[in-house]
């Protein structure tokens, strides 16, 4: 996969502010906030997007949504609440391409996003 910055984030070759590791899953902050918590969570896997998912993903993928529910408990947005995202391809505004769930909360939240 050339040129992917989240796999150099994994394999330590770009550095970030990493708050979570697994076999399956890397979690950092993202460098540009949209909220007083917005982490990323990604598959160690390079899957370029919901579109690029096989089967054997399923495990890997779900595997983010756990990760989350456990940050929001420990950053304490569990019970105001938070939102997690999956951007995918042009329209929604997809800008990196290996897949990454987006972890944002500690603030209200408008519906529907712009
Ligand atoms: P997308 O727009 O693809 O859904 O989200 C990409 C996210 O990655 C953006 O929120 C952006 O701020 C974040 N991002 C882009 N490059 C870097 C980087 O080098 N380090 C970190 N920590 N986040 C990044
Ligand atoms: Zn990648």
């Amino acid at each position: 996969m050339p040129n992917c910055i989240f796999c150099d984030i994994i394999q330590r070759k770009m550095s970030a502010k990493i708050v979570f590791e697994d076999s399956y899953s890397l979690a950092f902050e993202d460098i540009n906030p949209k909220a007083p918590t917005h982490i990323l969570i990604i598959p160690k896997r390079h899957i370029e997007s919901v579109n690029a998912m096989t089967e054997e993903d399923e495990l890997a993928l779900g595997r983010l949504f756990l990760v989350a529910r456990d940050l929001a408990q420990e950053r304490k947005i569990n019970r105001s609440g938070f939102r997690t995202v999956i951007n995918t391809g042009h329209n929604a505004g997809q800008s990196v391409f290996h897949v990454h769930l987006h972890l944002l909360g500690g603030r209200p939240m408008a519906w529907p996003p712009g």
